[in-house]
């Protein structure tokens, strides 16, 4: 039985429901974690031989009911990508293009152009503009009151994509240009007393001084906007970005008790609270549709933004999102695997969104998916896409994948370039392709610091995936035929997107040499 708030009744009694009307667009709502792996939950994702899920003892170590209670309902990806650090991943989710084509390629620091030495200048360090083509401005257009609640990390410090309301959003609480919260603490003003002041959250006055939790702040604000939302009769697009689970690793006191006798380091302690409080944000947030009698019209996306950032063994073993090897910013699977979720947030056959979108309930889709592919399904859903020759769209529909279907249409293809340095892995792009994943890396060794880069022609990681998830076998010289194919494949990807190459002293582009 739903239930039903007094604001819902108060409308039953004063507004007579008028069955004659076209049904009202689908409320569509983005739930985005900051810094989640694919492993960082008690939801099994990785599959067997056969697609049935599988649990290994990360799924033991996490407690996310939520994403339990989601993952019933909807369906559920066990190979999703997303870029391997935050600011490619958020352009791509708003423009459904690739970071390789919108050449935002590095998360952006907000104080300081971060192309790194010898990386691309042109890349796109500026991020979003007032005017680019984004989800939330179509949406917007399409009649949609646009809510963007939580990180941004759109574009740098005093420019335009450092504020969400002019990227498309009509509503921007607590977004701007930093990356990490300044504190997850409302008694340290979520940042603005103490050391990290110049990474203080906007927007959450109300709770400074109090014991709220960034994670809940948000959530409670968030609910709000969406109960104004129905109130006023139009659809909402709500883009629920978690400050949670990035670093800074403070412990959320209400689930602390949880992991303390877990053996593990105050840190992933830490880490693990994190989630459970972003996990309850989410089972909040059901509520809360419920409550408010829109459960049934609703479509939730769920997703981390990139790779696991727990602080658990060396960053580029199997460690923290094992048996995935690497972690955030890496080029191995744990880099850019994150776990998504697409689920209405109540089922209902009837419901004539849900007739045009059907999501097969409990299900596990295997097939190679990526962030980009939210921008044209959502914007398919209620026929708001752009004109493809002003705005180019990489991402495919995941309507046949979500009904529980094969699209034989969909290659098994991935490409993901980061062409900076230095950060956890250097000047890398990976190209998956079927089974194969290719890893490029235009150096042999991270330079020094200081002196121009000597490119030497780079060297090759080459993978099977299907026989060795955790990446251990480099084939690259085993299998002459596979690599040079797989090379061929990479650089005609990366010319398609026009993607920029870090570049040597002089200036030239370092692109994969064909072996
Ligand atoms: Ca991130």
């Amino acid at each position: 039985m739903r239930r039903l708030s007094l604001l819902v009744l108060a409308s039953f009694l004063f507004a007579p429901l008028r069955a004659a009307d076209p049904p009202r667009l689908p409320n569509l709502v983005v739930f985005l974690v900051d810094d989640m792996g694919v492993m960082d939950t008690s939801v099994p994702f990785l599959t067997d031989m056969e697609g049935k899920p599988v649990r290994h003892p990360l799924n033991e170590l996490y407690r996310t009911p939520s994403m339990e209670r989601l993952a019933a309902r909807g369906t559920r990806f066990s190979q999703f990508y997303a870029m391997s650090v935050c600011s490619p991943t958020r352009l791509s989710i708003l423009t459904g293009q690739n970071a390789a084509r919108h050449r935002t390629t590095n998360w952006i620091n907000p104080w300081e152009n971060n192309a790194g030495p010898q990386g691309p200048p042109d890349w796109n360090w500026q991020g979003l503009k007032r005017g680019d083509t984004t989800l939330a401005g179509q949406l917007r257009e399409r009649g949609y009151r646009t809510l963007h609640v939580g990180k941004a990390h759109f574009g740098p410090e005093g420019s335009e994509g450092a504020d969400p309301a002019k990227l498309g959003f009509e509503v921007n609480l607590a977004g701007r240009s930093i990356g990490a919260p300044g504190s997850y603490y409302g008694e340290n003003h979520y940042g603005a007393l103490g050391k990290r002041a110049r990474s203080a959250v906007p927007g959450l006055e109300a709770y400074h001084g109090t014991d709220t939790f960034l994670t809940e702040a948000l959530t409670l604000e968030a609910n709000k906007l969406l109960a104004e939302s129905v109130k006023g009769g139009r659809p909402f697009f709500l883009y629920l970005a978690h400050y949670a689970v990035h670093s800074p690793f403070e412990p959320d006191p209400r689930f602390a008790a949880h992991y303390a006798d877990s053996g593990l380091s105050e840190k992933a302690q830490a880490f693990a609270t994190l989630i459970e409080g972003m996990d309850k944000s989410l089972g909040d947030l059901l509520d809360q549709l419920e409550a408010l009698g829109v459960a049934e019209n609703t479509l939730v996306l769920f997703l981390g933004d990139n790779g696991s950032d727990a602080p658990l063994g060396d960053p580029h073993a199997v460690a923290c999102a094992a048996p995935l090897r690497g972690k955030k910013g890496a080029h191995y699977e744990g880099g850019m695997r994150v776990p998504f979720i697409a689920a209405w947030a109540a089922p209902d056959p009837g419901n004539p969104w849900q007739k045009r979108l059907p999501i097969a309930a409990g299900g596990v889709q295997g097939q190679v998916a990526n962030v980009t592919d939210m921008f044209p399904t959502l914007l398919g859903l209620v026929e708001a896409m752009p004109d493809p020759d002003k705005h180019p769209v990489d991402g495919r529909p995941l309507g046949r994948l979500l009904a529980g279907r094969r699209d034989p249409e969909r290659p098994e293809q991935f490409l993901m370039h980061y062409p900076h340095c230095p950060h956890r892995s250097n000047y890398f792009t990976v190209w998956r392709d079927g089974d194969w994943k290719l890893i490029h890396h235009a150096l042999p060794e991270i330079p020094a610091q200081g002196g121009s880069i000597q490119f030497d022609g780079g060297r090759y990681e080459l993978f099977h995936l299907k026989d060795d998830l955790s990446e251990q076998r480099n084939l690259a010289d085993a299998e002459p035929e596979e690599l040079r194919r797989m090379v061929v494949g990479m650089r005609t990807e990366l010319d398609r997107m026009k993607a920029l190459p870090p570049v040597d002293a002089e200036g030239r582009p370092i692109l994969p040499e064909l072996p």
